[in-house]
């Protein structure tokens, strides 16, 4: 048995955990992030990593899931949007604090290795992940390996562009993926609706305390259960950009299954039933090939935690 720690960094909190080989999580600590110093990022690292090494003392190696782009030798961080890192040599510093082996990995790409071997996407070789949250992740693990491409930044999926000179993007592109089948797009598409007809968004703007503002996921999710026709429309025109994207990614990538992750995949067959109906309408060659799966993630906000240990433990 090895132990190994991984650590999600995010742009609001570090949650670090010890793994088992099974990828079973033994223990969790979190502490928010002090995004706006580099500095100070690491030493909060550095210091999780030194609770948990305190309770379980024979830890191995340390794997970080960044928020971020990370070079091709798995050591810098080259940007992230929501850190103030930029070109960070973010394993050089976490190792000299520690004295451990790290391993850094977008996180992402942490996600997807976790849910590939330990949850969802099990016994599934050609796997594509894809979080759908307030923008779009995606990792990619081809022939049972985790793919980053040639400079570790590969599988970005939310910024492919699926609408020529359409609705702007925070990476200052138009038209990216992310504006239209994410989370965010989903609470646009209500606020929206709410806005222009508020008659036929009532249920909605109760929820949302009378105002579009007020309406986010969890009440659009609620309002859809109970059957209310305006949620369950937007969750419609979602799910056909979420089945339209697999489908474009099928053509390229030819998976044996989607696993879908984020906030917005807890809404569950909400989502599913219809972006499997979009998917297999816009696939290419329909009807002369196997559709590849799509199913929901099964580690939750955990799969990065888990993700990165592994990797670290697999240096
Ligand atoms: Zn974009």
């Amino acid at each position: 048995m090895t132990l190994t720690i991984g650590v999600d960094v995010g742009g609001t909190k570090v949650a670090a955990g010890v793994v088992d080989d099974h990828g079973r999580i033994l223990e969790k600590v979190r502490r928010p992030t002090p995004s706006t110093s580099p500095h100070e990022t690491a030493r909060v690292i550095a210091e999780v990593v030194d609770i948990l090494r305190g309770r379980f003392g024979e830890v191995e190696a340390v794997g970080l899931g960044a928020a971020g782009f990370v070079d091709e030798s798995r050591s810098t961080v080259l940007f992230a949007p929501n850190l103030a890192w930029r070109d960070e040599p973010i394993k050089k510093k976490v190792e000299g604090e520690v004295g451990l082996p790290v391993v850094v990995e977008n996180d992402a790409n942490a996600t997807a290795w976790g849910e590939a071997k330990f949850g969802a996407g099990r016994g599934e070789d050609h796997m594509v992940l894809i979080t759908l949250g307030t923008g779009i992740g995606g990792g990619l693990i081809l022939g049972g390996e985790l793919y980053r491409g040639r400079f570790g930044i590969g599988a970005e999926f939310g910024h492919y562009r699926v609408v020529p000179d359409g609705r702007r993007c925070g990476c200052g592109n138009r038209g990216c993926w992310e504006q239209y089948a994410s989370g965010n797009a989903l609470v646009a598409e209500a606020r929206e609706l709410a806005r222009v007809s508020p008659a036929l968004a009532g249920r909605l703007l109760e929820l949302g305390d009378g105002r579009p503002e007020g309406i986010s996921g969890p009440e659009i999710t609620e309002a859809a259960r109970e059957g209310d026709s305006a949620a369950l429309e937007c969750f419609r025109t979602v799910a056909r950009w979420v089945g339209q994207g697999l489908a474009d990614l099928a053509a390229i990538l030819d998976p044996g299954a989607f696993v879908i992750g984020g906030g917005l995949s807890e809404a569950g067959d909400l989502l599913l039933d219809p972006a499997r109906a979009a998917f297999q309408n816009a696939l290419t060659g329909r009807g002369h090939r196997v559709f590849a799966d799509i199913r929901i993630a099964e580690l939750g906000p955990d799969a990065g935690i888990v993700g990165a240990a592994d990797l670290a433990r697999s240096r």
